[in-house]
């Protein structure tokens, strides 16, 4: 006979109270470790030293620790949402377009592209994620503001896209508009690859706080339904795959680094940010702007390591 250890695992209430300061305590040390990304010269203005971790969890109210009201930009943890909202909303088949394979390479990489004739190793790389922008320009009439209104129905509370950092990666973003063009001239990208690309900086751009992001992705948690509304976002099918993909996708060429230390499907964003999912527990978002080579926030790693080490909530 089975026992249910899943169920009787994990800290609720106040117990999540204490492990939240517990964690902010443990990472406090790597503070001064790695640097602001300053690519994209809006982001590089922001104050390094902020931190956060927000969770919700599914059976308790929400924790938080640090800064977690604080608005930053949200960068490739977007790419969650368009892939919920690509299966959602496209009737088509996503992965003709792209595959389902960790890349082994940083997020803004060209060379696999090259050689793999214009087909995105995955959704959570850059490439992939312009090409689900522009899959939802087929598929939607305004696919920026469908997104937007997904977030916020999802946080429950309205978030906008930052302007500012929107403008700065239009006029930054040599990277992607070459990831745009090889996948146009491979014939991966059907639309205009500017028009494209003005969705996919605009993701980018939302600016959201820990505590919303945290609260966001419940559906990811809890078979693909919002915990707080019970509105069904995904089916439990499609909440899983999503799930999957982030472990193996969601942070690049660290996935494995990731998968070994947090254990949970986990993606980050350049803003720093890095949300982290225990299916049928809780969703997490860690936030410090420093980040490692790969593109991934040193403290917010840290965090979410912290995070799991001190509940013992894991997928494995
Ligand atoms: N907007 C960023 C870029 O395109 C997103 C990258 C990221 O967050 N890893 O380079």
């Amino acid at each position: 006979m089975g026992t249910n250890v899943t169920a009787s695992r994990g800290p609720t209430g106040a117990d999540l109270d204490v492990v939240v300061e517990q964690v902010a305590q443990d990472v406090a040390g790597l503070a001064d470790q790695g640097a602001v990304a300053t690519y994209i010269p809006a982001l590089a203005r922001v104050d390094p030293a902020h931190f956060a971790l927000a969770v919700a969890p599914l059976d308790g109210p929400p924790a938080a620790v640090g800064d977690a009201d604080t608005t930053f930009s949200i960068q490739s943890i977007s790419k969650v949402f368009t892939l919920t909202l690509a299966m959602q909303r496209f009737a088509g088949d996503i992965w003709e377009r792209m595959g389902r394979e960790p890349s082994g390479d940083p997020f803004n990489s060209l060379v696999q592209l090259e050689y793999e004739n214009g087909k995105p190793r995955n959704p959570f790389i850059n490439a992939g994620a312009i090409v689900l922008a522009d899959i939802l320009r087929t598929c939607l009439d305004d696919p920026l503001s469908e997104l937007v209104q997904l977030v916020s129905e999802l946080c429950g509370e309205p978030v906008t896209v930052d302007g500012e950092v929107a403008l700065s990666e239009a006029e930054t973003g040599f990277r992607n508009r070459s990831l745009a063009n090889l996948m146009t001239g491979f014939g991966n990208i059907h639309g205009d690859p500017q028009a494209v690309l003005d969705i996919y900086f605009a993701q980018c751009s939302i600016a959201m706080t820990p505590a919303q992001l945290a609260r966001s992705l419940g559906y990811l948690a809890n078979d693909g339904v919002d915990p707080r509304s019970g509105a069904r976002v995904l089916s439990a099918e499609k909440a899983r795959r999503v799930n999957a993909l982030m472990l193996t996708c969601g942070t690049y060429d660290a996935a494995g680094e990731f998968a070994f230390r947090v254990g949970i499907p986990c993606k980050s964003g350049v803003g720093g940010g890095v949300v982290g999912i225990v299916p049928h527990h809780l969703s997490a978002c860690a936030w410090s702007p420093r980040l490692d080579q790969t593109g991934n926030s040193v403290q917010g790693r840290a965090a979410l390591e912290a995070l799991i080490d001190r509940t013992g909530l894991s997928v494995f």
